[in-house]
């Protein structure tokens, strides 16, 4: 094995490089995993963009998937050339929230490519507090690197689709047809919903998303989409709406193609401060609840890593392929609006 890795390094807002970087040591209970592909998240884009906070020299990525190269003393429950994705939470393990199993609100929590090195890199160390929480999680012997890689992705989306309660036979809106917004398409497709109402400004996404199977996808530059959700569900609107996409502006729409005692989730995260105008009875008279979702459980990245294998349509999302040199340039798709999921692939994993 080689003694330097190259690495995608997060400096400061606006500046992102790719270096070389030793090949981490592990300790006691660690995990060195030697990385198959990582994948592009919105809130990568965010940190970039400096709405949201990274550890000034951390290795950027918590959406990856590899293949175990060496273990720690002492661990039991992975062994080398096991195949991984890894849910790249730190939590405490003790607090109230993992107490009740919800590891992604832990007090304490630290994550992978933000406060910790992270997956943009030919490998990296899986920490034993990963390790032993069972945040390793074994992938299909058939999927590859580059989709198990949004598997963290679609478990967000999976927690997002149950925190609105959606059903076999359930309406959907989705705002957005970004990467996530047509993941929770492709998830309540398999799930079972009826109709899914989706919209976005950009043509290449629309055409997507109707590919994908959209009941109907509109332009929100020239239509509503409470209207068309209206006009589709006997004028009740949708049983869940989503927002998968950071404008507070659009939360009122997205309201308004929800029916009385649906679900609304804002799933995408907004600039700091950002604050919603909207007339407050639309909640109190309709009885909307009205959420957010961000990550999820280790339940739901085990249940999509089974789902991924057999859902069609999900490698459709991956659209831009770099190599390790130029991590940074999928960074640069993603700031373009060019394609949908951009992966770089790190061979020999
Ligand atoms: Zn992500
Ligand atoms: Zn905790």
């Amino acid at each position: 094995m080689a003694d330097s890795m190259r690495a995608l390094i997060f400096h400061a807002p606006g500046n992102i490089k790719v270096e070389q970087r030793p090949v981490p040591d592990i300790g006691p209970g660690d995990v060195l995993l030697k990385v198959g592909a990582t994948s592009v998240c919105a809130s990568d884009i965010r940190v970039y963009r400096g709405e949201k906070k990274a550890a000034a020299g951390v290795i950027t990525g918590h959406e990856f998937a590899g293949s175990v190269v060496r273990i720690g003393e002492g661990v039991q429950d992975v062994a080398v050339g096991d195949r991984t994705i890894v849910c790249p939470i730190i939590a405490c393990g003790a607090c109230y929230y993992c107490q009740i199993g919800r590891r992604n609100r832990c007090l304490k929590r630290l994550t992978l490519g933000y406060d910790v090195d992270g997956g943009f890199a030919d490998y990296v160390r899986v920490p034993e507090a990963v390790v032993r929480l069972g945040h390793m999680i074994p992938l299909d012997s058939e999927l590859p690197y580059d989709l198990a890689s949004i598997t963290e992705p679609m478990a967000c989306a999976l927690n997002s689709l149950e925190s609105c309660k959606v059903l076999p036979g359930s309406t959907m809106a989705i705002l957005g047809c970004g990467p996530m917004g047509l993941m929770h398409l492709v998830l309540g497709r398999a799930m079972g919903a009826s109709k899914i109402i989706m919209s976005d400004p950009v043509e290449e996404r629309r055409r997507v998303a109707e590919e994908l199977g959209a009941t109907v996808v509109i332009d929100p530059t020239k239509h509503s989409i409470a209207a068309e959700t209206k006009a589709r569900t006997n004028g009740l609107g949708a049983d869940a709406g989503f927002l998968s996409i950071g404008i507070t502006e659009l939360v009122e729409e997205g309201l308004g193609a929800v029916r009385k005692e649906g679900y609304f989730n804002l799933f995408a995260g907004f600039p700091p401060s950002a604050r919603i105008d909207m007339e407050a009875n639309r909640i109190h008279y309709d009885e909307i609840f009205m959420t957010g979702t961000q990550n999820a459980t280790t339940d739901h990245y085990v249940r999509v890593s089974q789902m991924l294998p057999h859902m069609p349509g999900a490698q459709r999302l991956i659209t831009n392929r770099y190599q390790p040199e130029e991590a940074n340039l999928a960074y640069e798709a993603r700031l373009g609006l060019s394609g949908l999921k951009a992966v770089v692939v790190y061979e020999g994993a």
